[in-house]
């Protein structure tokens, strides 16, 4: 069964070891942070630094796992019709909106969303890493300057990510202009 996360909020649940997650942008043009955590232990979790240290890419896709802050692989991408993704940037929050759109309302974000939905497995604000953010589109240039442009995705777009372990997974539609071209749309999610 397909599940719907609505623009600007989040959602968090179980993915059994060998299941596989589909992540679907059902419109186009918009980004979903995802994080990965152990269930036997919520103290491991995804890691962006040792993800692109043993997979030796920042372009992660079919074929790329994402790696614990203990080493351990997590998720397997098994499937991948974008083929842009971001594990550089840590999801919107509360402050991003000060820093970024002073003239906007401040909304609590990825961050806020993620803090409420994975409260019930016993997780913490703090102990949010940079989130692998699915669709988003944060070309980095030969002088190491990072840019956040629309996503490439076109409606129907999707990525399908395997778990090699027992995972408590949080997953958004993102809050951020930037990031999502400047319009706020649902995120599909089914788990296969
Ligand atoms: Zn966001």
């Amino acid at each position: 069964m397909t599940e719907r996360i609505n623009p600007r909020s989040g959602a968090a649940f179980k993915l059994a070891k060998g299941a596989t997650l589909c992540v679907i942008d059902p419109e186009g043009g918009q980004v979903s942070d995802l994080l990965a955590f152990s269930s036997a232990d919520p103290g491991e979790v995804i890691s962006n630094g040792r993800t692109f240290d043993y997979e030796e890419t920042i372009r992660l896709t079919i074929g790329n796992r994402l790696w614990s802050n203990r080493s351990n692989p997590l998720l397997e991408i098994v499937d991948d019709s974008c083929g842009v993704h971001d594990f550089l940037l840590t999801p919107c929050s509360e402050a991003t909106f000060r820093h970024f759109y002073a003239d906007k309302p401040v909304h609590r974000g990825c961050f806020g969303n993620l803090v409420e939905a994975l409260a019930p497995y016993g997780i913490n604000a703090d102990t949010i890493p940079v989130a692998f953010n699915l669709f988003m589109n944060v070309p980095v240039d030969g002088e190491g300057k990072i840019r956040v442009l629309p996503p490439t995705t076109k409606a129907g777009d999707l990525i399908r990510l395997r778990a090699l372990t027992d995972l408590i997974i949080g997953l958004t539609a993102c809050s951020a202009y930037d990031s999502c071209g400047g319009s706020f749309k649902p995120i599909d999610y089914r788990i296969e």
